[in-house]
Formats: C-alpha cells, sequence, structure tokens
C-alpha cells in the first residue's frame, strides 16, 4: 500500500513538473548582454528579442547589460543563474577568447553552459575619429607610424572583440598603442566621437550607421572579402591593403545555464530558429553588414563544436601575443 501511494505521489510529480516544462515560458525571459547598452552585441540582442516574442509564446524579454572584463562578468552572471531559462546569455567571440586571456575565469566555458545555437557573424571595420589627417588605410599607416607612443586605441576590455581585433592590427603593424578599455563600444564610441581616442576596431553593426553619417572615419574591413553592404563596400579589406591573412569576423550565439532542462532547451532552440527567420531581423542584420547564421550551428551539438574549435584556433594566438588578465 505504502509503495503504491509513494509511487502515485512520484507519478504526480512527474507529470506536474513534465507541465510546468511544457508551459514553458510562462513569465519573462532575461538575455543577458555582457556589454554596454546600444553597442554592437546589445543591438544584435535587441533585434533578436523582438524576433524571439512571438515564437517565445508573446512572453517579454528582458535584456539586462552587465557589462565589464570583456564580457566575462555577464558570462559569469548567467553560468551561475538558476538553470531554467529564464536567464540565458547572447555572446560573442569573447566566450573563445577569454579562456586564454583570463588566468581565473569564474565558469568553464565549455562545460558551465548549454549551447543553444549560433546566431549572427559580424564583420568588423577600422575606424578614427574625424579630425584625423588621414583619409584612407595608406594615410593612417603613415599617421601612425608618426604618431608612434601617442595613439590611442579604444576597445571594450580584455576579451572583446574589438580588444582581438586591434591586437592583431598592433601586430602586424608592429607599432604598440595605448589601449583605452571600455564597458562595451557603444560608451568607447561616444569617446571616439568626442575625439578623446584615436580609433577602433569595432563590428559594422556599431559603426555602420556612423560611417553612413560622416561621424567616424573609416579605412577599412576586417574580413577577407569586401562588404556588401552599400555603406561598407566601398572600404578595402585588411588583406588587400598588405596584411595578408588578416580575418576576424565576430559571431554571437545563445547560452542557458548548465542543466536547464532538455524541454526548456528544445523551445529555446526552437524559439531561436523561427527568430532567424524572421524577416525584419534578417533585414536589419543585413542594414548592418551582419550574416544570419544559417547552416548547422544553429544546433547545439555544433554550435559548442564551433566554439571549441575557436578556442582552439584564438587561445595560441593569444598566448602567443603574452595576453592575459588575472
Ligand atoms: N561586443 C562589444 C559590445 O557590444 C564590443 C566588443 O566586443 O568589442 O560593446
Amino acid at each position: 500500500m505504502k509503495a503504491f501511494t509513494l509511487s502515485l505521489i512520484g507519478a504526480a510529480l512527474a507529470v506536474s513538473a513534465f507541465a510546468a516544462r511544457a508551459e514553458y515560458p510562462e513569465k519573462p525571459v532575461t538575455i543577458v548582454v555582457p556589454f554596454a547598452a546600444g553597442g554592437p552585441t546589445d543591438k544584435v540582442a535587441r533585434d533578436l528579442a523582438e524576433a524571439l516574442r512571438k515564437p517565445m509564446g508573446n512572453q517579454p524579454i528582458i535584456i539586462e547589460n552587465v557589462g565589464g572584463a570583456g564580457g566575462t562578468l555577464g558570462a559569469t552572471k548567467v553560468a551561475k543563474a538558476a538553470p531554467d531559462g529564464y536567464t540565458i546569455l547572447l555572446h560573442h567571440i569573447g566566450m573563445a577568447t577569454s579562456p586564454a586571456l583570463y588566468r581565473t575565469l569564474q565558469y568553464k566555458t565549455l562545460e558551465d553552459f548549454e549551447y543553444l545555437g549560433l546566431i549572427n557573424e559580424v564583420p568588423m571595420t577600422l575606424i578614427g575619429k574625424t579630425s584625423l589627417p588621414a583619409n584612407n588605410y595608406a594615410e593612417l599607416v603613415k599617421w601612425l607610424e608618426a604618431n608612434r607612443g601617442k595613439i590611442n586605441l579604444a576597445n571594450a576590455g580584455l576579451g572583446a572583440a574589438s580588444h582581438l581585433c586591434g591586437l592583431l592590427f598592433q601586430q602586424s603593424l608592429k607599432i604598440d598603442m595605448t589601449t583605452v578599455p571600455y564597458k562595451g563600444t557603444a560608451p568607447a564610441m561616444t569617446d571616439l566621437l568626442g575625439g578623446q581616442v584615436d580609433i577602433m576596431c569595432d563590428q559594422s553593426t556599431n559603426t555602420t550607421s556612423q560611417i553612413e553619417s560622416g561621424k567616424v572615419k573609416a579605412f577599412a574591413v576586417t574580413t577577407t572579402k569586401r562588404l556588401t553592404t552599400p555603406v561598407l563596400a566601398k572600404l578595402p579589406t585588411l588583406d588587400e591593403s598588405g596584411m595578408k591573412g588578416f580575418n576576424v569576423s565576430i559571431w554571437h550565439g545563445l547560452y542557458a545555464p548548465k542543466g536547464t532542462p532538455k524541454p526548456v532547451l528544445d523551445k529555446l532552440n526552437a524559439a531561436l530558429k523561427a527568430a532567424l527567420k524572421d524577416a525584419e531581423f534578417e533585414k536589419r542584420e543585413e542594414a548592418l553588414g551582419a550574416v544570419i547564421v544559417t547552416d548547422a550551428r544553429t544546433n547545439p551539438a555544433e554550435h559548442k563544436k564551433w566554439v571549441e574549435a575557436e578556442i582552439n584556433k584564438w587561445g595560441p594566438v593569444i598566448k602567443a601575443a603574452g595576453q592575459y588578465a588575472d
């Protein structure tokens, strides 16, 4: 009798747990963006949130900006959050560069997250303040050479895309610059517009409108192919400008804390795939030079494999550059 009662209770609990998961999401979902509001990753998150709303049963999607330490503070917050699908992370290539950069990372990149799928790939642009005398890439290099020791290069902290790109740029030119870290490239852009810093390597999602309105000077793109977005199409690649092989493209992905139930993960992945096909999202991404991922990396297993491959690709580059933080 006792065993029978217990098994009934067990069955009832299983049914109610299933019902709870089947209803997910039943309250707003928070996407943690590990960079400042108004920046490139934030823009992707806000546009994606719009596209996710319908496939997520019209629940509000809240964006929480947790900037600092090149994205690792926001990633830590999600790694330690309740694994219930209500706090997820939207992060970029920093997921793969941080393990080599930080000696004491508060999370294990490949073990502490559930991988939900890649979102997009974003080229970067090399831009400068309008008061720079240089008007094209060759003139920029001349100016940089003539101003060794005086150049300020903005970035969003160690582990940020702007850090990686700036690091490779300095190495290729063999010119050391003073890096000025921000909580994201949104505040960095404000200072570039104000002329407090000289140059920055930043994602096209943050620079396209500034380039278009002439508020910054644009010198080159970081991908090996020229871009097709009209405002950016005229820019040469760094590769064709003499930095053979220079190729930095940033990707964004979605993550949940480890241990999030499978039905919740399935729902999030299905919602992500639906959002990536949203016509408005596609239009906005295209206008900013970003390319939506449509291949197998929108699946959790391939997403994880991709991040692992990126860790293996960038780790040695970063270590060789002698870059690290505690
Ligand atoms: N993604 C960062 C941001 O949104 C910038 C960076 O990684 O360089 O501010």
